[in-house]
């Protein structure tokens, strides 16, 4: 169990803790892995944040395997997430949910907004968003292009839809979070309509996570600072489909030698259970820094 580092942890965010219980408020927490590979250093950082943050808020803490998106999620990679949490102590909440199995859900809050006007579709190619954006103001950090809004007005003549996208609003969406402090995009500059699914099925990241979040009543979402970038889009559908904005902590990622994100494209290497006492202390010590 990771227990020994949890009155550490208790004591570092005692005055955060205290507010929150006095507030008779009850926490949930969760760690969403993708299973796209096995958990390295950086998953085992997020999972144990999240692990922290909940148990010494006294609340529950979930665990979701994010598999929506079906051709990349790589065969036994699940089984081999749920085993190396366990065999590292991590204690969850209930069963586990997979994301495979919700399609359902999504397709009732892509509906919603649909039936409120906010989705149409878009026939444009990677290449052809490409061409209309300029330079490296077109693109967020993960690779994407900023959505020029080509198809908002309709599919051009004889196109078929590759994707659905959501409008979103020329307006700023701002959160503090615990860790990086206050954050703000505004989201048709700096992000533009986004993808909800792709005409080709899998549903994006994007609408899956938010209602994965608003069903299983998550109050706190703790994890890796890369995915600070999709948090005003996060909040953008949360408030679109009416559900409460959790609270955000988003912590440092762990990079390799060469500054890299550690992660399946650079390599990153599996946990090792047998040197789990220090993966544990080298994800705590990351965390202290
Ligand atoms: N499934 C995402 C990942 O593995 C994390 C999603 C989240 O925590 O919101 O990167």
């Amino acid at each position: 169990m990771p227990h020994a580092y949890l009155d550490a942890w208790a004591r570092r965010h005692a005055a955060r803790i205290a507010a929150w219980r006095a507030g008779g408020r009850a926490y949930v927490g969760r760690f969403a892995p993708s299973p796209t590979g096995p958990l390295h250093a950086g998953s085992l950082v997020a999972a144990l944040a999240s692990w922290l943050d909940a148990r010494a808020h006294g609340g529950r803490w979930l665990l979701r395997i994010e598999d929506v998106d079906g051709p990349r999620s790589v065969p036994g990679a699940a089984d081999a997430i749920i085993r190396t949490l366990r065999s590292f102590g991590f204690d969850w909440d209930g069963e586990v949910v997979f994301q495979s199995a919700r399609g359902a859900l999504y397709q009732a809050a892509f509906e919603r907004l649909r039936a409120a006007g906010q989705v149409y579709p878009c026939a444009c190619t990677r290449r052809e968003i490409a061409d209309s954006v300029e330079g490296s103001r077109g693109h967020l950090s993960g690779g994407d292009l900023v959505y020029p809004g080509t198809c908002r007005a309709g599919l051009p003549d004889g196109r078929a839809p590759r994707a659905w996208r959501v409008r979103v609003p020329d307006a700023e969406f701002a959160f503090i979070d615990a860790m990086a402090g206050r954050r703000a995009q505004n989201l048709a500059r700096e992000v533009g309509d986004f993808v909800l699914k792709r005409a080709d099925g899998p549903w994006a990241y994007q609408l899956a996570v938010v209602v994965d979040d608003a069903y299983q009543g998550v109050t706190h979402v703790v994890r890796g600072a890369d995915l600070l970038e999709s948090t005003a889009r996060q909040i953008y559908l949360l408030q679109a489909l009416g559900h409460a904005v959790p609270r955000y902590v988003h912590v440092p990622v762990v990079t390799n030698a060469q500054g890299e994100k550690l992660s399946k494209q650079t390599r990153a290497l599996a946990l090792d259970p047998q040197a789990r006492d220090a993966e544990l202390e080298a994800a705590w010590r990351h965390l202290c820094r």
